[in-house]
């Protein structure tokens, strides 16, 4: 490894060591101020701006999770973390860190679906019945059950996607025939405001309609998850119930101006 490489690569781990331990810290008072214990909630690394090397760093700090909302760069990014782990793995076979963990959470198109699902852990943005059937459909073709969240709309025309409140029971009901998915709860994307308490409301909604649906139609333990809150507001957002926050923003805190 050359020199510079190398400074880079350590620099990257101080810094996200510090950050992800900050973070961490914000996320298991939070938790246990809403009654939990840390574990109950999830850290996903929103990599979306980030090049590879500090994904890579991650990694080997054990942070598994990763979420992008392109599909194109979700793949090339698997592959090629993929080749460099098999590459690591020849060389020292104790190198590498966990396996990373992908979930897709920007909007998906129903021509994306193909490439999508064999590399993803989680669809945060299913909104619509007709991507759950394409997924359902594809699930089918290479033997695969996936794991997806609705996509909730709570604040109205401030979001593009997401399905509005008042419809979220009747998708989930017809969704729930379909062999091939598994809904595992519900997401929101709360619109970017500068007092984060402005967007408890929106948690709060959230947390009331998981609960409605999941008493109505009856869903089972696997109906778990809540993946809302972002740097801005994920300590609201736990308080509220989150069991998975995205946040990019506040884990690359003092490595954006150094680029690639
Ligand atoms: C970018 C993005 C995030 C992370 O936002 P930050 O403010 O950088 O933490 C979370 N969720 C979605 C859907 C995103 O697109």
């Amino acid at each position: 490894m050359a020199p510079s490489t190398t400074s880079r690569h350590s620099f990257l781990k101080r810094v996200l060591t510090d950050n992800l331990a900050r973070i961490r810290d914000n996320i298991a008072q939070a938790a246990l101020q809403s009654g939990r214990q840390p574990e109950q909630v999830q850290l996903l690394a929103v990599t979306k701006s980030m090049p590879l090397d500090v994904i890579g760093a991650l990694l080997e700090l054990g942070q598994a999770d990763l979420g992008e909302n392109h599909v194109q760069q979700l793949t090339q990014r698997a592959a090629l973390l993929q080749e460099q782990a098999a590459r690591r793995t020849i060389l020292d076979p104790q190198a590498t860190g966990p396996k990373p963990r992908w979930h897709m959470i920007g909007h998906l198109q129903r021509n994306k679906v193909k490439p999508l699902l064999p590399l993803v852990h989680l669809i945060h943005s299913m909104d619509t019945l007709r991507l759950a059937e394409e997924i359902n459909g594809f699930g089918h073709k290479i033997g695969k059950v996936q794991d997806a969240l609705v996509e909730v709309n709570c604040s109205g025309e401030e979001q593009k996607y997401g399905l509005p409140v008042a419809a979220v029971g009747h998708l989930i009901e017809q969704i729930a025939s379909l062999p091939h998915l598994r809904i595992r709860g519900l997401m929101t994307m709360a619109p970017q405001v500068t007092d984060p308490e402005t967007t408890r409301p929106i948690f709060e909604r959230l947390y009331e309609l998981f609960l409605e649906v999941k008493l109505d139609y009856r869903l089972g333990r696997e109906f778990e998850h809540l993946s809302m809150g972002m740097s801005q507001d994920y300590m609201v957002a736990v308080r509220c119930g989150a069991s998975i926050v995205r946040i990019g923003t506040a884990l690359f805190k003092g490595i954006e101006e150094v680029g690639e």
